[in-house]
């Protein structure tokens, strides 16, 4: 059977000039939604501002910053706009860096969002042949039902395995002739060594075709590796709870950059300090607001991941802008006698060493000599353990690291499956015992 290229083609490749006319008609319905809230009201009041100030798309700029500390300080229901008797669901974001948001959706909210995530799944190439197996987590996460909405909506036969129990996980793509997974990359790569600890090749013995990896940070080389190992084509998608979760930006085919869907959120890129906008492909903060939204809608969300916004067209001809990979949040930075550093820097080195494994750990220490990194990673089961070669392996690893780094880490050598990235959640990269003084 062939199928268009779009699941929604008339929104995917609307021309610029009319996107921008929907985007500034849902912006000014959005503004006054928000005003229904205590909080927005006090925001507006303290900028002066009105509803009637927003005239234009470049007018975004006017309006307060909602951060993750506004959420909590609203915790749980202060920023709902509708009454509590129009949500239908609550999800709240998995707290890796604090206490935990909550998100109150509508059925509208729902239905929305499980059509960006089916734009994403078709845009990938999924199809109603196709079966989906989602190893995310059911419940608050809202990778589990946020995935498992939008393949239903795609038509594709679904398998809702869930987190963890990694053995049934490969039994069931086996089984159910899986050809689509959903999985977030330490654990694309834990499934990977399972199925060779049992025996399982994924190209002989699987359809796997497409893999949706993303939650995480993870580097170029680590797509690369998990698409050679797993034998798929491995497609990042970016998601957060506040915004709704997955479904947000993903790429396309052309594996170049994120789309992001301008008919559910404006997108701003700001320096972090400053809060001023930065050109276009330069990397700052992403700012998103909701304009597509009714439970609870959010202006000029601070994110905190670093990105930035790629000029020009794609080929695959959705008119919706594209952001580059996630580099991180701002708050995953390390910064080392001076140095700022990102875990996904560290990792970009690891990965080209066919040796070791993708698990590894940063961790930060102080001694009398002042503050140190130790870089711990897993080689993989296949190599040596001959002394020499692994001295010099450390060395050449130590090397390159300190090139892309600027400062040289401790590089540690461990057995494989000590370092354990857990079934379930996102994996920990950076462990800091440093004394602060
Ligand atoms: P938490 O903030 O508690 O981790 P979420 O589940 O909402 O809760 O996670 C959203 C965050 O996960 C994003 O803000 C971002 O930092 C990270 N993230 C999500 N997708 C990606 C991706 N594709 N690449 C890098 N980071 C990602
Ligand atoms: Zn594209």
């Amino acid at each position: 059977m062939s199928y268009s290229p779009y699941f929604n083609p008339e929104l995917e490749t609307m021309p610029r000039k009319e996107l921008e006319a929907l985007q500034l008609e849902r912006l000014k319905s959005t503004v006054k939604r928000c005003l229904n809230t205590k909080f927005y009201q006090d925001k507006f009041a303290e900028l002066g501002i009105t509803a009637d100030d927003i005239q234009t798309l470049d007018d975004v700029k006017k309006l307060p910053f909602t951060t993750k500390d506004d959420l909590r300080a609203n915790y749980p229901f202060g920023l709902s706009t509708v009454p509590m008797n129009e949500c239908v669901r609550l999800h709240s974001s998995s707290g890796t860096t604090g206490n935990p948001t909550v998100v109150l959706h509508t059925q509208k909210d729902l239905d929305e969002w499980a059509n960006a995530v089916a734009r994403c799944l078709w845009m990938v190439g999924s199809r109603p042949e196709d079966v989906f197996q989602n190893s995310a987590g059911y419940g608050m996460f809202t990778a589990g039902l946020g995935f498992q909405y939008g393949a239903e909506k795609v038509g594709m036969l679904t398998v809702p395995a869930a987190a963890g129990n990694t053995k049934r996980q490969i039994k069931f793509i086996k089984d159910f002739g899986t050809t689509v997974v959903h999985a977030i990359p330490s654990y694309a790569s834990r499934i990977y060594e399972v199925m060779k600890e049992e025996g399982v090749d994924p190209a002989r013995d699987t359809k796997l075709r497409v893999l949706c990896i993303g939650a995480e940070p993870h580097s170029e080389e680590q797509r690369k590796r998990i698409e050679h190992d797993l034998h798929v084509k491995a497609y990042n998608s970016y998601g957060i709870s506040e915004m709704m979760g997955p479904g947000v930006a993903f790429e396309c085919q052309e594996q170049n950059g994120l789309h992001i869907w301008e008919d559910y959120f404006i997108v701003e890129i700001i320096d972090p300090q400053t809060l001023e906008p930065v050109p276009d492909g330069q990397i700052g903060e992403l700012v998103l607001t909701t304009i597509n939204r009714e439970g609870m809608p959010l202006l000029r969300y601070r994110t905190r991941d670093l990105t930035a916004i790629m000029s020009g067209e794609c080929a695959c001809g959705r008119t919706h802008r594209r952001i580059q990979r996630l580099q991180g949040r701002s708050d995953d930075m390390i910064i080392l006698k001076g140095v700022n550093i990102f875990p996904i820097q560290i990792e970009k080195i690891l990965l080209k060493f066919k040796e070791l494994s993708s698990d590894y750990l940063i961790t930060l220490d102080t001694d009398n000599g002042g503050d140190f990194m130790t870089v711990d990673v897993e080689i993989s089961q296949l190599f040596t353990d001959d002394y020499s070669r692994l001295t010099q392996l450390t060395k050449e690893i130590t090397r390159q690291l300190k090139d892309e780094i600027l400062v040289t880490p401790k590089v540690r050598l461990v057995p494989k499956g000590s370092l354990k990235a857990s079934d379930e959640g996102k994996a920990v990269r950076v462990k800091d015992l440093r004394k602060k003084f």
